[in-house]
């Protein structure tokens, strides 16, 4: 039985790290580093970015699917249309309609190669006009379809995958569901991995098989609920309300402790219950150009939080959601495992940044923030229910989405909200029947989730697919099949499981 396997082209530049691995990493989908011609025999589809070497274009002419993001040429196009031209552009709709921010250029490849279709999203060369006597010109698709030799290459125009690594990070507007601005990463990044993994699928589609992955929420369910708190003072006794309220509502919360805002607005709590999770945000509530400095910082913060708290302290989250790589050198050299800083990412799935750290990105949505941004523009500021309402629709966009429900604010004014907050947000985690963790414990699904090696053996000719993991191996951690029109049956680990055309196949392992 030919192996399955998906195989990365390595990227032109490794220093910018790839997109594509954070993609296979992020879904779990068995996969191989290609490159020569010799690690193509047997690959499902060859991923790539910007141009596709020689060799690689030749597997795909001899009948193979490759699938480009960024393309800055193609191979074997129509003589003469060969002009590559650069645009600017400031974002573009995904696939499933929403707007992403995604400023940068793209290659405006001949224009008979990519004609626009339903659900291939589109990007406008000239943004925000309006169509005139029935012209709306250069309205290009995100994703689009090259025909060479016998095979096929899908290809995307905009630079997702460099998107996706790009640091930066700027005062915006962060969602469709708030005017409120916050400084948070300057690319919808969310939205750009949703959008490779739109071009992912179309490349399984294309090529007859069907797409393995790992589930992303611990025994199968449809979302995580993590409510987390940065303690930026403790203003007393409101740090102690959204502790009771959220015991209260058996909602294990994370709280993340400034040392420096909490001795200015003092009054923690005096005891802490088992199921919460407490961590520290630093001792001065910033990040710096140093290692030695982050160091400096992050060890002062532990200090302070084990003494006030009588607990021990590995965890860690970025004051003012500022990231960059001299914090994470500094967190891993600790041994902290994961961090989560909304001016690197938001709204997406958990990844691991350049330093190698763990990233669990959060809805940068506080309502400390948005009382700040109701005082700047002279808005009414929202109350308890209204900011219970918008959490709401958060949680029920991002389960929607499949993406984590992670939600954040302060004692300083979440905590006197936590009453009516807090209830809201358990009722809806039952109602949808989210599994509810700490940052730390879904941290710890993830990093399981991450040991998980998958094997996977596809026979084209009987349909059925082989799947193997390690003993042991998958606690709460399930696997998702969406088999392709001939896919037959599916064997895991010697169990076979019948394939209805169509449906996603669901394989849960022991919790
Ligand atoms: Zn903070």
């Amino acid at each position: 039985m030919p192996s399955y396997s998906v195989a990365l082209l390595a990227p032109r530049d490794p220093a910018s790290g790839s997109g594509w691995q954070r993609i296979l990493d992020q879904e779990g989908v068995p996969h191989h580093l290609a490159t020569s011609a010799a690690d193509l025999p047997g690959s499902a589809l060859l991923l790539g970015e910007g141009e596709l070497p020689e060799w690689a274009a030749e597997h795909i002419r001899a009948g193979g699917v490759g699938v480009l993001s960024g393309a800055r040429a193609l191979p074997d196009h129509e003589p003469g249309l060969a002009q590559r031209v650069r645009a600017v552009i400031s974002g573009f709709t995904t696939p499933g309609g929403r707007w992403a921010a995604a400023p940068g250029p793209v290659t405006l490849l001949p224009r008979g190669t990519h004609p626009a279709r339903p659900g291939a999203g589109s990007f406008r060369v000239h943004e925000d006009r309006v169509p005139k006597y029935d012209s709306d010109p250069d309205v290009l698709p995100v994703l689009a379809t090259h025909g060479i030799g016998r095979g096929t290459l899908l290809y995307s125009p905009v630079a997702l995958t460099e998107l996706l690594m790009a640091e930066g990070d700027r005062l915006r507007r962060f969602s469709e569901l708030s005017l409120v601005t916050e400084r948070v990463s300057a690319i919808d990044k969310a939205d750009v991995a949703d959008t490779l993994l739109a071009l992912l699928r179309a490349g399984f589609r294309r090529a007859g098989l069907p797409l393995v992955r790992l589930g992303r929420y611990p025994g199968g369910a449809p979302s995580v609920l993590i409510v987390r708190v940065d303690v930026d003072g403790a203003f007393a006794p409101r740090t102690q309300m959204l502790l009771d309220a959220t015991t209260a509502a058996d909602l294990p919360a994370s709280f993340f402790v400034n040392a420096d805002l909490c001795r200015a607005h003092p009054g923690l709590p005096e005891e802490w219950p088992a199921a919460v999770e407490v961590g520290q945000h630093a001792d001065v509530h910033t990040a710096f150009d140093t290692v030695d400095e982050n160091l400096r910082n992050l060890r002062a913060g532990a200090a302070w939080v084990e003494e006030r708290t009588g607990r021990t302290v590995r965890s860690f989250v970025a004051p003012r959601g500022l990231w960059n790589p001299a914090l994470g050198t500094a967190l891993r050299t600790l041994g902290y495992p994961y961090s989560s800083d909304f001016g690197l990412d938001f709204d997406s799935l958990p990844f691991r940044d350049s330093s190698g750290l763990l990233q669990v990105p959060v809805h940068p949505y506080s309502p400390e923030r948005a009382r700040r941004w109701a005082d700047e523009t002279g808005e009414a500021p929202l109350g308890a229910a209204e900011t219970a309402a918008y959490y709401e629709a958060v949680a029920r966009r991002q389960i929607a989405l499949g993406r984590p429900v992670h939600i954040y604010g302060h004692p300083e004014v979440l905590g006197q909200m936590a009453g009516v907050v807090v209830p809201a947000l358990a009722a809806l985690a039952r109602a949808a029947g989210l599994a509810v963790r700490t940052l730390g414990e879904y941290a710890a699904f993830w990093q399981r989730r991450e040991q998980m090696r998958l094997a996977a053996a596809y026979d084209d000719a009987t349909g059925v697919l082989e799947l193997k993991t390690a003993a042991g191996e998958r606690d709460g951690v399930t696997i998702v099949v969406e088999p392709s029109a001939t896919t037959s049956k599916v064997v895991l680990d010697g169990t076979a499981y019948p394939v209805v055309p169509g449906r996603e196949l669901v394989l849960e392992g022991t919790r």
